[in-house]
Formats: C-alpha cells, sequence, structure tokens
C-alpha cells in the first residue's frame, strides 16, 4: 500500500477481532457506573484551544507539546480534546447545570488526542472512560469513585494487579505555602537537578517530584514534604478519605510525589498502577479540583473525577487471560439452507425465530453453496448448532438441528417447535 494510505502513527484501527473485548470492558463499565447512578455527557471531540489552555495550564506537558492544535477555516485555534474533565467542566457552564449548587455524576467515553512517543500502552489517539461528581466536597464522595474502580477491577478479574497510590495536595492556599518551601530547598540544590527539573522549578515545580532522574530523585529525599503543609481542612479531609477506604477493606499506599499532571487538582490525587504494563503502568488516575470550575469563569463549584484509559485496561485483560469465554463466541446458530425454496423458508424462519429469542445470535447463511461448504462456514463460524433445511425437512416442515461441539446426534425439529427448543439449550446473553 502506497505511504500515504497508512493510519497516522500511534492511531490505531480496532480491529473486528478485538472489539468484543473492548465491548465487554465497556460495557461491564457503564453498568457499574448506572448502577452507582451516575449519567453519561457526550461532548464534542473538538473544542477552542483556549479552553484547554485556561483549565490544563500553561506549563503542563499536555499544553507545552501534546496538544494536535490547528487553525479552521475561519481563523479560529481549535484542539483536538486531550482529556475530558475541560470540555466537561465547560459543558456544565454553558448549560448551567451546576448551578444553585446542583448535584451532577457524571461519565463520558471517548477518544482523546495527545502527540506523545508512541510505544505500548501509549498512544497519540487513545481512548477513556472519564467522570467528574460536582458539587459534592465531602471525602465520601471520593471515597465512592475508588470504591467503585476496586469494584470494577473485581469484576474484571485484575484486582490482584493494581495498587492504589493516594496523595493530597491540600487547598490551593496551603499548596502555595509548599510550593514556595519546595522551590527554595530545590533552588539551594540547583546544580545537582537535571536540566528538565531546572526548567520546570522555574515553571512548575511541583512536578520536579515527579521525576525520573535518579540524581534529581536522591535530592528530593530530603526535600520539604507535602503533609507537613496540610491545612487542618486538607488533612481531615484526607483523613475522611483514608478511613472510608479501610472500612471497605481498600489497601492503598500514600505516595507524597504522586502529584499528577494537570495544574487543576487539589485536596486528594490517586492512580491505580500495575508492573503489568511495562513503563505505562497507570490505568486509572484522578483527583479533586476545587477550583477549576471557579478558575474557568464559574460559580465556586467543587469538583471530583477521574479517567480511565481503556487501552491499558484491554491489554491488561490480555496480558492476564481475563478474557471471559463468551465473549470468544460471537455466534449461537448457523442456518444452512439448500436451494431456493429452502432458502426463502430459512429466511421467514429465522425472523420468526428472532421474534420470540431476541437476543439468540442467529447467523443465516449467505452466498448459497453446496452442503459440503455451508457446513464449513457453520463450523468455523464457532457457532453451537446447525439448523440445516433441505428437500427432506422442506416436505415434512422441519429443520435439521445438529450440534456442532461435542455429542449429540441431529434431530428433527417441528418449525414452529424450533424457537422453544432453541430456548432451551443455547444460554442467551
Ligand atoms: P501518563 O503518566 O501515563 O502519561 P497521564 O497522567 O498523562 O498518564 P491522565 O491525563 O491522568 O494520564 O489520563 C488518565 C489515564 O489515561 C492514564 O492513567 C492512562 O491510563 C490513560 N492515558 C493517558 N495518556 C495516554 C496515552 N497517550 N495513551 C494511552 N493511554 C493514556
Ligand atoms: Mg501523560
Amino acid at each position: 500500500m502506497s505511504k500515504s494510505l497508512q493510519a497516522i502513527r500511534g492511531m490505531n484501527d480496532i480491529l473486528p477481532e478485538q472489539t468484543p473485548l473492548w465491548r465487554y470492558f465497556e460495557g461491564t463499565v457503564a453498568r457499574l457506573l448506572d448502577n452507582y447512578g451516575y449519567k453519561q455527557i457526550r461532548m464534542p471531540i473538538v473544542e477552542f484551544t483556549e479552553l484547554f489552555k485556561r483549565s490544563i495550564g500553561e506549563v503542563t506537558d499536555i499544553v507545552e507539546k501534546e496538544m494536535y492544535t490547528f487553525e479552521d477555516r475561519n481563523g479560529d485555534s481549535l484542539t483536538l480534546r486531550p482529556e475530558g474533565t475541560a470540555a466537561c467542566v465547560r459543558a456544565v457552564l454553558e448549560h448551567g447545570i451546576t448551578g444553585g449548587g446542583q448535584v451532577q455524576k457524571l461519565w463520558y467515553i471517548g477518544p482523546m488526542f495527545r502527540h506523545e512517543r508512541p510505544q505500548k500502552g501509549r498512544y497519540r489517539q487513545f481512548h477513556q472512560i472519564g467522570l467528574e461528581v460536582f458539587n459534592l466536597d465531602g471525602p465520601d464522595i471520593d471515597a465512592e469513585l475508588i470504591i467503585m474502580t476496586w469494584r470494577l477491577w473485581g469484576e474484571l478479574g485484575i484486582r490482584d494487579a493494581v495498587k492504589l497510590e493516594l496523595n493530597s495536595l491540600g487547598t490551593s492556599e496551603s499548596r502555595g505555602r509548599y510550593r514556595e518551601a519546595l522551590v527554595e530547598y530545590l533552588s539551594a540544590h540547583h546544580d545537582k537537578l537535571d536540566e528538565d527539573s531546572q526548567r520546570r522549578l522555574k515553571t512548575n515545580p511541583l512536578r520536579v517530584l515527579d521525576t525520573k532522574n535518579a540524581d534529581t530523585q536522591a535530592v528530593l529525599v530530603d526535600a520539604p514534604k507535602m503533609a507537613d503543609y496540610l491545612d487542618d481542612e486538607s488533612r481531615a479531609h484526607f483523613e475522611g478519605l483514608k478511613a472510608r477506604l479501610d472500612a471497605v477493606g481498600i489497601p492503598y499506599v500514600l505516595n507524597p510525589k504522586l502529584v499528577r499532571g494537570l495544574d487543576y487538582y487539589s485536596k486528594t490525587v490517586f492512580e491505580w498502577v500495575t508492573d503489568k504494563l511495562g513503563a505505562q503502568g497507570t490505568v486509572c488516575a484522578g483527583g479533586r479540583y476545587d477550583g477549576l470550575v471557579e478558575q474557568m469563569g464559574g460559580k465556586p463549584t467543587t469538583g471530583v473525577g477521574f479517567a480511565m484509559g481503556i487501552e491499558r485496561l484491554v491489554l491488561m485483560l490480555e496480558t492476564l487471560e481475563q478474557i471471559p469465554e463468551e465473549i470468544s463466541r460471537q455466534v449461537d446458530v448457523y442456518l444452512c439452507a439448500f436451494g431456493e425454496a429452502a432458502e426463502l423458508a430459512g429466511l421467514a424462519l429465522a425472523e420468526r425465530v428472532r421474534d420470540q429469542l431476541p437476543n439468540l445470535r442467529l447467523q443465516v447463511n449467505a452466498g448459497a453453496g453446496s452442503f459440503k461448504s455451508q457446513f464449513k462456514k457453520a463450523d468455523k463460524s464457532g457457532a453451537l448448532y446447525a439448523l440445516i433445511l433441505g428437500d427432506d425437512e422442506m416436505a415434512q416442515q422441519v429443520v435439521g438441528f445438529k450440534p456442532l461441539r461435542g455429542q449429540g446426534e441431529q434431530q428433527s425439529i417441528a418449525w414452529d417447535a424450533l424457537a422453544a427448543h432453541l430456548a432451551t439449550c443455547v444460554v442467551q446473553g
């Protein structure tokens, strides 16, 4: 194929053999979110560039170097969304649905775009399921978000492979005091910091805590700790969260270096991390952002949320072989018909069966073919049973019913009795 007809690097097709696992994952999360009382919101994929600059922060990796920004035909600067929170906040403000303290528990799903170096678990178009809660300011809701994800890991069979890391960033006032102390300390050790950290010290000093550089990490060992600068309110909030996680029995580790990449967090921040995916270890991350809505021009409105990376979680299901058996089979029953009259009768019969068993995965052979070739297709489809309609069956108004997996002889079933018979032998999803 010519080079111009390839997908963009880091932007992947999700092929038919992969979509069943994606749909299983997405369906499991969606059901859980419904059950906990969250409502779905859908935002556009493209927004004004200004939205992300104002919400995410000018001196973050995302805004500095990862955004897909372009001018449209009107000369407006637009950006493919790199994350969901900014657009979600814009949407609730625009439609006034968080006004007067109205609580909103919202979730969204969809593609995000960041110009990063593509590698396993890191792509330029990737997919997130995210969630935002507005106007609930207590630790109880922070706990609910984490409890819900804990349940999700349990349902998916990956609970043993993830670890919860927690930190509190305090209010913006206490974080400001901490930032000053940190800058003072790091400035005194300026020459021992790596280049990136020297730059961050000036632009976004908390991000230095996040460094992967060993020399800088050594300097950080004796650096001031956020925990010592927490104001009483943040401290009580954090204790409240931990007490709730303890009550439910969710283990966590405190990670004072967890600062998250975005500027807007306050108080609680958390990440679910795994060692099963190499360097791309964070599968779900979030926190509280009580100041963001006001910063974006709204009335003071508290917020807390998270986003999980679908690619990474699907990779985990594959790596840990937690793929439910039922999703690998796409067809329950395959109908073979021989000759034109049988084909017409087969179509009508299939529709009658579908009327009665709307969840049955019934595939009708297309493309005619010999007995042998249709049978081969039936087998290859993965179906549990083949239905056979030939001249003999037509004459008797029956259909041949043949198990394709394991034992069992072929039987004849009257057309009128077919749906009832199938209901007894096919477990319907
Ligand atoms: P990382 O530290 O891995 O770059 P991040 O802090 O930039 O992650 P968030 O902005 O918090 O990530 O996004 C939430 C989740 O979305 C991440 O935990 C991860 O699972 C997923 N994610 C983020 N960036 C990518 C990407 N480029 N490709 C695939 N998944 C991603
Ligand atoms: Mg990142």
